[in-house]
């Protein structure tokens, strides 16, 4: 049954990773500069001609690649995806491909359906979120210009631990942390002992529990690299 709601899902693609937001891609994984010349025209051509929505104050976003500062305050939508205007300047001036599905899209270029913003849309982030580009020789090389700007991200891991040796200390361990990072002793236990993932933590929390953890003994904090 159709209820007649527009529930139509846009996605999220060209927002940056940033200091405020790590978690999304960063455009040095996307450059090529072998990118066929022809579909790339199409693309820019598409981005071109897509409407722009009501302008919000949200400020100037800058180049992740370059010095430019002004690249675009506004965003563009063709009822299928949404992007901010500076999209278009990492296309054209860096060589930045996107994910194929934004491509085939263009390249179809369907007619924009009209986004009624008073009416609930739903912007779909995960899609973009996930992902990673592709290895070029760009990609590869390239210096990230901000990297010095991102916080800092350490993994804090057990070595030599003996729980039975250590049953008191390591509880009174768990307890210090979690009361630090507002976490539960369970689930800072649950990080600690597993073994796929790593217990990340920031600059911040690392500071906050430094003083309380006894690195000798069986916590190991490691600097880790930001990740791409
Ligand atoms: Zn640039």
């Amino acid at each position: 049954m159709n209820n007649n709601k527009n529930t139509d899902t846009i996605r999220l693609i060209g927002y940056w990773k940033s200091q405020f937001q790590m978690k999304l891609p960063h455009p040095i994984n996307f450059i090529d500069s072998k990118w066929d010349q022809t579909e790339k025209n199409k693309v820019i051509a598409y981005i071109k001609n897509a409407p722009f929505l009501p302008a919000v104050a949200g400020g100037y976003s800058y180049c992740r690649l370059c010095n430019k500062e002004d690249n675009g305050c506004r965003e563009q939508s063709d009822g299928y995806f949404i992007w901010s205007e500076g999209f278009l300047h990492y296309l054209e001036e860096h060589n930045v491909k996107p994910p194929k599905d934004f491509i085939d899209h263009c390249i179809k270029s369907p007619k924009a359906k009209k986004i009624n913003l008073e009416q609930e849309v739903k912007i779909d982030t995960e899609w973009w979120k996930e992902q990673r580009g592709f290895e070029t020789p760009e990609s590869k090389y390239f210096l990230d210009p901000y990297e010095h700007t991102y916080p800092k991200f350490y993994s804090l891991e057990l070595k030599n631990f003996n729980k039975n040796n250590l049953k008191l200390k390591y509880r009174k361990l768990l307890k210090d942390i979690a009361k630090e990072l507002d976490m539960s002793v369970i689930e800072i236990h649950h990080n600690l002992t597993n073994s796929d993932k790593e217990f990340i933590v920031s600059e911040e929390d690392i500071n906050h529990i430094e003083k309380i953890i006894n690195k000798d003994l069986f916590l190991d904090i490691k600097r880790i690299k930001n990740i791409r």
